[in-house]
């Protein structure tokens, strides 16, 4: 028996999202996180961004199973998208796994008894792999660390973490068993949360949160209060619910993933909601304002999420007044900024006002600051390390601080996605480099590879169509010129003119020294078009020739 074990990293290190690695050992796959990833500016009319499965999708008979660290879609959200070609069982908390299923059966997968719930602490054997389920606190419930039991000793994934001393479920982060695990069997590899190593300190504990939004709510005695928050995040939710029983309000629960994420907590019993508490939308108008607690969506300025189209006066349910205090209790991710201030200023038309965590404390992080990181460092004490979950700004911080902990420098290895390395005695090193592209998907058209190059040049430079009639060695009546995105208005009477002498030119040239070969006509019709554009606008438009032979 080979003692190697292999890990390929598909994505999430160098970017924050699609997280996704492979863990093989002879020959046996155990899959680690499946997520995706928010689009980023530069992708227009991207929907999401999906790891490439084609390494899984070659070994798909030697999967032993898909292990969930937790909830959050950077490391769920693209199992619909794998699951469609691989049949394996998934393992995970509760909580976890039906925040999951929505989507799965969604994509018209059948699940069956393919979702097997862990409890915190578990350890099972999955095929080749002895993998132990260790609680961290993070801004989910019910996160997961994963420590893989292993001939070359125990290789422990962090999952997304962090150390929050007071949770508000008061689960703790079990610290004691990664002590334990470091000093009766050592831990080989430790790979851990870069999201927030460039940030000192230690990052504040969730409940004092909730002293910051009751106090906001007293204070706002009068005044209908509207929340958005992350549908995921139910210690957030059930701090809301709390200070809304304290300041004497109904709770109002609105968007299609609010709703769903509540019912499922309700559901496991991880959210403590009082009987009479929950109201319907449609019922608060029968409230003063002061008596009304609205939870929503949207905190990221969606286009069609709840809080965005009460901003712009669409939600049929709610019409929001100088009355109204809107708290958007979250961190805007990078590439929403955008929409968000959008958002703000459209609340701030109607005279809203609008606190945000750059205003009160009314959000706190759930990744681990470089304290915390240093902690997990010293109480794992690894003999090699690998940050994960990051940017490479981040990775880099993070080796900093495994290094400062005593980690050997040639046993801390930084990897981009697509890198293989090998655990062997004791060591890591990156031993192999695999094509790790982003596949994008757009609602309508599904799962796509290298299309962005064209939709970029379209959105800065525009397109242009020419379609000529050709017979025998002549043009038929008038090349049709199409042009979108780069004329402006009384530009095209100008250039339609010139454009069209220069077709005709063209085309005459290559029917009578090319002969009549569509493929040559097209080309020449391309070249030209695009010198007599760049000489007259300087822009590079898409150019499509279409040339029907007649
Ligand atoms: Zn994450
Ligand atoms: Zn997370």
């Amino acid at each position: 028996m080979n003692k190697e074990i292999k890990i390929t990293f598909l994505g999430g290190l160098g970017e924050i999202g699609r997280n996704c690695a492979v863990l093989e050992k002879n020959g046996r796959l155990l899959i680690l996180d499946c997520g995706i990833m928010f689009p980023n500016p530069d992708m227009p009319g991207v929907d999401l961004v999906l790891p490439d499965f084609s390494y899984i999708l070659e070994r798909k008979d030697n999967i032993d199973g898909i292990v969930l660290t937790h909830g959050h879609e950077d490391h769920v959200g693209a199992l619909p998208y794998l699951l469609k070609n691989v049949d394996t069982r998934l393992f995970g908390s509760a909580f976890t796994l039906e925040t999951a299923r929505g989507r799965i059966e969604e994509a018209g997968i059948s699940l069956h008894d393919k979702l097997v719930v862990v409890k915190d602490g578990e350890r099972r054997i999955i095929g080749a792999f002895d993998v132990e389920f260790i609680p961290v606190t993070h801004s989910v419930p019910c996160a997961f660390a994963v420590a893989v039991h292993t001939d070359s000793g125990v290789i422990l994934h962090s999952g997304d973490f962090k150390i929050d001393l007071s949770p508000v479920d008061n689960r703790k982060i079990d610290l004691g068993r990664i002590g334990q695990i470091a000093k009766e069997e050592g831990i080989t590899l430790l790979l851990a949360d870069s999201t927030n190593a460039d940030k000192p300190g230690f990052t504040d504990s969730e409940s004092g949160v909730g002293k910051v939004l009751e106090a906001i709510f007293m204070a706002h005695a009068d005044m209908r209060v509207i929340v958005a928050c992350f549908a995921s995040h139910i210690h957030r939710i059930q701090q809301l619910i709390n200070a809304s029983v304290k300041s004497g309000r109904k709770v109002a629960l609105v968007g299609r993933s609010m709703l769903r994420s509540v019912s499922i907590a309700k559901e496991i019993g991880i959210i403590d909601i009082p009987g009479n508490v929950l109201i319907d939308i449609e019922s608060a108008g029968n409230y003063q304002p002061g008596e009304i607690c609205v939870i929503s969506t949207g905190s990221q300025g969606e286009p069609m999420s709840v809080l965005t189209l009460l901003a712009s006066g669409e939600n049929k349910n709610i019409t929001l007044t100088d009355n109204d205090l809107v708290v958007l209790s979250s961190h805007v991710i990078p590439g929403n900024e955008w929409s968000v201030a959008e958002v703000m200023n459209n609340l701030a038309r109607k005279n809203v006002e609008v606190i945000d965590s750059e205003v009160a404390h009314v959000h706190a992080s759930g990744h681990a600051s470089r304290g915390e990181l240093a902690t997990l460092l010293n109480i794992a004490a690894p003999r090699c390390f690998i940050p994960v979950h990051g940017e490479r700004k981040h990775l880099l911080a993070h080796a900093g601080l495994a290094a400062e902990a005593g980690v050997k420098q040639e046993n801390i290895v930084i990897c981009e996605d697509g890198d293989q390395v090998l655990l062997e005695d004791d060591s890591v090193k990156i031993v192999n480099k695999i094509p790790a592209p982003y596949v994008y998907v757009d609602g309508t058209i599904g799962e796509m590879k290298d299309v962005l190059r064209d939709r970029r040049f379209l959105a800065s430079d525009g397109v242009v169509t020419i379609a000529v009639a050709v017979s025998g060695e002549k043009i038929v009546g008038e090349p049709c010129i199409t042009s979108r995105g780069w004329l402006g208005a009384g530009e095209e009477e100008i250039f339609l003119p010139q454009a069209l002498g220069v077709i005709r030119e063209a085309v005459t040239y290559a029917l009578v020294a090319q002969s009549a070969d569509p493929v040559e006509i097209k080309r020449i019709i391309k070249r030209e078009i695009s010198k007599l554009i760049y000489e007259y606008t300087k822009r590079r438009p898409i150019v499509i020739p279409m040339v029907v032979m007649e």
